[in-house]
């Protein structure tokens, strides 16, 4: 090897070395949000299913002297915030773990409905509450992940103002008041654009006195999965938040917790 060559290659391995020690840039300038709520005994779970449960397990100092905890949990998979899979509601659609990566993580635009929902529990997102976003914002992108904030996070955890009843059991259903999705929306959003997700700060993406769940049938028959009970959407700008919703990954579930996060600048 001639001199200039040793040259190169000793400058090259520099270079290379150089580039392993530059700081790391990705995701320093923004912020982290978490949209999720915790899981206790106070987790809001649908007035039929139980609610989370935590038994210790071990809890202490050992006969070794150090400490050592563990516990185990208990839950349904739809409740507090959780994930609904399309075969929550749609025969022969995606699983909790065989919904791809990619369509739980990426951009997402908020449809803030909040002035309308508040005023009243009843309010189902619609198609003009899209058209209207779209006036001021362009065309929803292609693999958005769709966030509605109907205002109703904030009353968390309190049952009766965030949907409607206390009450538990199978009559306690007829009870609840909490915005949703209108199913024309879910036809719209599903015909006319192209999302990956759609999530909302209530308990689901249909509305409380829906009796076919209707906005459910239709995004999951397009595979589209759906967030539930997401908390602090009032943090997110109308657009360029990149959100990470990622599930247990349970094997052939319906739906299960996720812990879904929003990158902010
Ligand atoms: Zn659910």
């Amino acid at each position: 090897m001639n001199n200039y060559l040793k040259l190169l290659c000793f400058s090259m391995i520099l270079f290379s070395f150089g580039c392993t020690h530059q700081t790391n840039t990705l995701f320093t300038e923004g912020k982290w949000i978490d949209l999720t709520h915790d899981f206790s005994e106070e987790t809001i779970y649908w007035p039929t299913a139980e609610g989370f449960k935590l038994k210790t397990d071990y809890e202490g100092i050992t006969e070794k002297g150090y400490y050592y905890s563990a516990y185990s949990y208990c839950s349904a998979e739809h409740g507090g915030t959780h994930l609904d899979a399309p075969i929550h509601f749609y025969k022969g659609r995606n699983t909790v773990d065989e919904i791809p990566v990619s369509q739980l993580i990426g951009e997402a635009i908020v449809v803030d409905v909040s002035e309308t929902a508040l005023a009243n529990p009843d309010y189902q997102v619609s198609v003009a509450d899209f058209e209207k976003w779209e006036a001021s914002n362009g065309k929803i992108p292609d693999s958005s992940i769709v966030l509605l904030r109907t205002g109703y996070g904030k009353f968390w955890p309190d049952r009766v103002k965030y949907m409607g009843t206390d009450k538990r059991g199978p009559e306690a259903v007829k009870d609840l008041h909490f915005p949703g999705l209108h199913p024309d929306a879910a036809k719209w959003l599903t015909e006319n654009r192209k999302i990956n997700a759609i999530g909302l700060d209530t308990p689901s993406i249909d509305y409380g006195q829906s009796t076919h769940f209707e906005s459910h049938q239709i995004l999951f028959e397009h595979n589209v999965p759906a967030f539930e009970n997401v908390a602090n959407l009032e943090k997110l700008p109308v657009k360029g938040a990149f959100v990470v919703a990622l599930p247990m990954k349970i094997k052939g579930g319906s739906g299960g917790p996720l812990r879904i996060v929003a990158y902010i600048k």
